[in-house]
């Protein structure tokens, strides 16, 4: 059988842990026996993160914006405990913090839905899609602990020598002040993302934030999304018979809890962070979720929601056989393989894009799962095998 061809590579970022090992267990025995994979390869380990003194990260991002589809593998965010294991030079940022900065993207999350998973929430019955703000607010924040008593302010600077100044708070002891910050940039290019992504998957766009307690920052998204949504997407909208609903974001929360579902619902980064654990965690798993960030010019950059499964990966370096859940990583195969087809007009591709995720959700309700889906999937005669046979199921299926 002859291979599928690519005409232009993606970006692949590697990364660590159980999903590392996953993840060349996919390229050898889903992608390789069908395809020419072209990519360029990125070593996002952290050893090698480390060694490069983070500048892979940054290349693999400007890669993305020349190429324009990059497919990413779940990283190690060090903290303490892990420069130590590691012995790094440093506490690296995030490496999915630093591709969202230089990418400004928004990032969209929409859980899988398989027969046999039904969510905890019983109304749900179409995926919820989590947009999520990929900048600024607490994630690029600036922290201070308050000794003993002091006033604290904030002061702006402006090139010209103006100030402005505005009292925080006076203490009377010991505490704790933040500042955070957000651009009108970014909180627009957010909004295009969503209004865009909601006319492309035709469905109805919900935003909320805390506009009555926070009168400047959280309505200052209001009022853009608002006036973006008036002046350029309120026809387009009309025609496809969608709607841009917003409201408070306690109100949205109780909102969703009643849906059926089948909305777009757009988060404040920290809003999305969370939300987008409940959503997955309701319809089984943070494992059964994909994950895309979208730039405001059109660049993907597929990801899995979960992170690097460290407990599995040490069950691995034991020599046992783990059950680790391939799917987000999988879909994100796919995902960034059907938009690298569309972008190069390749329909094969396109179309064995589509095969993998049918043959991977055929295959978990045909009952063959991972040990995670065990106690959510209500199958007469399931199976939990570990990822390796999971995948040659997923792969026989293909065949
Ligand atoms: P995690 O890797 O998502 O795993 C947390 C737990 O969720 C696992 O121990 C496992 O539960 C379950 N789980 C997650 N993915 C699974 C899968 N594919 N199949 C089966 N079970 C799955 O989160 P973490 O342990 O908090 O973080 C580990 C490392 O990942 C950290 O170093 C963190 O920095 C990094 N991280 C990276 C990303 C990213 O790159 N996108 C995101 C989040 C975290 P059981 O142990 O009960 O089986
Ligand atoms: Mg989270």
């Amino acid at each position: 059988m002859a291979k599928i061809k690519m005409t232009t590579p993606l970006v692949e970022m590697d990364g660590d842990e159980m999903t590392r090992i996953i993840w060349q267990q996919i390229k050898d025995i889903v992608l390789t026996p069908f395809i020419d994979l072209k990519t360029e390869y990125y070593d996002l380990s952290l050893v090698h993160r480390d060694e490069t003194n983070d500048k892979v990260t940054i290349d693999s991002a400007i890669r993305t914006q020349e190429l324009g589809v990059a497919v990413k593998c779940a990283t190690i965010t060090p903290n303490a405990q892990r420069v130590e294991e590691y012995s790094l030079k440093e506490m690296w940022k995030s490496p999915n913090g630093t591709i969202r900065a230089i990418l400004d993207g928004t990032v969209f999350r929409t859980p899988i839905l398989v027969k046999g998973i039904t969510p905890f929430v019983s109304v749900w019955k179409k995926p919820i899609t989590i947009a999520r703000h990929a900048y600024g607010d607490v994630y690029r924040d600036s922290e201070m602990k308050i000794t003993g008593k002091a006033t604290a302010e904030l002061v702006v600077t402006y090139p010209n020598g103006q100030t402005q100044i505005q009292k925080i708070h006076d203490f009377d002891g010991a505490g704790i002040i933040l500042g955070m910050h957000n651009t009108d940039e970014s909180i627009s290019n957010f909004a295009r993302a969503c209004f865009r992504y909601a006319l492309d998957i035709k469905q109805d766009l919900w935003f909320a934030t805390k506009d009555t307690i926070s009168k400047v920052y959280d309505h200052r998204f209001k009022d853009i999304f608002q006036d973006i949504f008036d002046q350029e997407f309120k026809d387009a909208f009309e025609d496809k018979g969608i709607e841009y609903f917003y409201t408070l974001i306690d109100d949205v929360v109780a909102r969703i809890m009643r849906s059926e579902g089948g909305i777009l619902w757009a988060c404040k980064n920290y809003d999305g962070d969370v939300m987008s654990d409940m959503v997955a965690s309701a319809c089984g798993s943070l494992a059964m979720m994909t994950s895309v960030l979208v730039s405001p010019d059109g660049k993907y950059e597929y990801e899995a929601a979960h992170g690097t499964v460290t407990r599995h990966y040490y069950k691995y370096l034991k020599g046992e056989k783990t059950s680790t859940n391939p799917m987000a990583t999988l879909f994100a195969w796919s995902g960034a393989l059907r938009k690298r087809a569309q972008l190069d007009g390749l329909s094969d591709l396109e179309s064995f894009a589509d095969r993998i995720d049918q043959a991977s959700i055929d295959t978990i309700e045909a009952g063959i799962i991972t040990g995670d889906l065990n106690c959510l999937m209500d199958h007469p005669d399931k199976k939990v095998v570990n990822t390796q046979e999971f995948l040659e199921a997923v792969a026989e299926r293909l065949k």
